[in-house]
């Protein structure tokens, strides 16, 4: 099968070392893709992945029997809707179906309508009626805006100003409509399940580190590091999380004529209530995927493609008896302002150690060096019997990196492993 990866991210980097690894396949080519993922696969220079008509062209040209697509973006463009028009499969929904990670609103009254548990919500297009609705509530309450904000659109207002303020910043955006939620207290997980139309089967869990620094503190960015499985998801709340949330919905999607194709990716908050859907992306986590791939036992090409061509309920997919945690080596001064064009050393020291991968993000080839080319530059990903294990792999591995002007989180995985000393 001759397959074209889009993406260009660490989550690409760890889908592309997996599914080099597949029996099937054929020519392997990557759109942008990163040095990492030339390892595995041709890199396809000079197409941006909103080209779709181009990306089309490409498939044609190069006899592409397979697109996997890692990102949101080209998704809620409607590139698998173009890609299926040609007669291309892809792995990842069409525009329609991807409105559950593009739209909280859509998401939002998809849940209402079939109770599906999350947070009570209100929408309002009237900035003062928002006011009066928060007055009402009070503190803590959740504002967001609608549509693929990059996780910025969402203000967890922990007084009445706050939210107020968050309201006008929504409005003065240029925002047509805001949503409310209620505070919901818990702790939060990622529920990953393969979705072929009606079946839906489970993929794996992790937990992320959305702020920059240390103890939960700074910034929020896209994700620093993070670790799978979850062990706060117990198979009985994950096995409730599938019945009553991702069941639901893959139904209500079929119903309403859009099936959901995919992976489908549910924030989860575990309440004292059960599990709650947060909100859903349409494509893996990235860091989360990965932590997933090197836990994965199974033939990726062959399930992602099961998936995209509605051959889902026949697949078993298998996974190994590790845990994984990969830990984000950034360019300091992320998510703000930051440098690139530094060189980054030790990369084969790092990652020929055991149960060790290095995924790159944000690098690039200048000359014989590799060099930073983003905010989130590597992932340090290990793996072992025990999540410990598994941090001390990716831990005495980054200390191999030769990288001064990066930094790196030194507590993922405190939840579950504690503080480190
Ligand atoms: P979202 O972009 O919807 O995932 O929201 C980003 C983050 O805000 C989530 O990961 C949660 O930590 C937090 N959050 C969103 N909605 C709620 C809610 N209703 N209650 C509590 N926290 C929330």
């Amino acid at each position: 099968m001759n397959v074209l990866l889009l993406g260009s991210g660490g989550r690409e980097h760890a889908l592309a070392w997996k599914l080099a690894q597949s029996p099937s396949m054929g020519q392997f080519y990557a759109a942008p893709g990163n040095p990492g993922i030339a390892e595995h696969a041709d890199l396809v220079e000079g197409i941006p992945l909103s080209a779709h008509d181009t990306l089309v062209a490409f498939c044609r040209d190069h006899g592409i029997d397979f697109v996997v697509i890692g990102p949101e973006a080209p998704l809620v463009a409607g590139l698998v809707d173009r890609l299926d028009a040609a007669g291309i499969p892809a792995f990842g929904p069409t525009a329609a179906a991807a409105r559950l990670e593009g739209s909280k609103l859509f998401t939002k009254e998809l849940c209402r309508a079939n109770g599906i548990p999350t947070a009570a919500f209100a929408r309002f297009s009237d900035a003062d009626a928002a006011y009066r609705y928060v007055k009402e509530q009070g503190a803590p309450i959740v504002v967001k805006a609608d549509g693929l904000m990059a996780g910025k659109g969402v203000v967890v207002a922990l007084t009445v100003e706050e939210a107020t303020d968050a309201i006008a910043q929504v409005f003065a955006g240029g925002g047509a409509e805001v949503l409310i939620e209620e505070f919901m207290e818990g702790e939060e997980a990622s529920l990953f399940a393969l979705v072929d139309g009606e079946t839906v089967v489970p993929f794996g869990s992790a937990q992320d580190h959305k702020r920059a620094y240390d103890g939960d503190l700074g910034p929020n960015t896209g994700g620093m590091g993070a670790y799978s499985p979850a062990p706060v998801l117990t198979p009985e709340l994950e096995a409730r999380a599938i019945a009553e949330i991702l069941v639901p919905t893959a139904k209500a999607m079929v119903a309403a004529g859009t099936p959901y194709r995919g992976v489908l990716y549910a924030g989860l908050m575990l309440t004292a209530q059960g599990p709650k859907l947060v909100e859903y992306n349409c494509r893996f986590g990235d860091p989360e995927c990965q932590v997933l791939m090197p836990r994965y036992a199974g033939d990726l090409l062959e399930v992602l493609h099961a998936t995209a061509t509605g051959r889902l309920a026949a697949a078993t997919p298998s996974w190994f008896p590790l845990s994984a945690m990969t830990v984000v080596y950034a360019s300091r001064g992320y998510p703000g302002p930051h440098q690139t064009g530094s060189v980054i050393g030790g990369l084969e020291a790092a990652g020929s150690a055991e149960g060790v991968l290095v995924f790159q993000a944000g690098t690039r080839l200048k000359g014989a060096n590799l060099v930073s080319n983003g905010g989130r530059v590597l992932n340090v990903t290990g793996s072992g019997r025990t999540l410990a294990e598994a941090r001390e792999r990716a831990y005495g591995a980054i200390a191999k990196i030769d990288w001064p002007e990066g930094f790196f989180r030194k507590d993922i995985g405190w939840r579950v492993l504690g503080r480190p000393a």
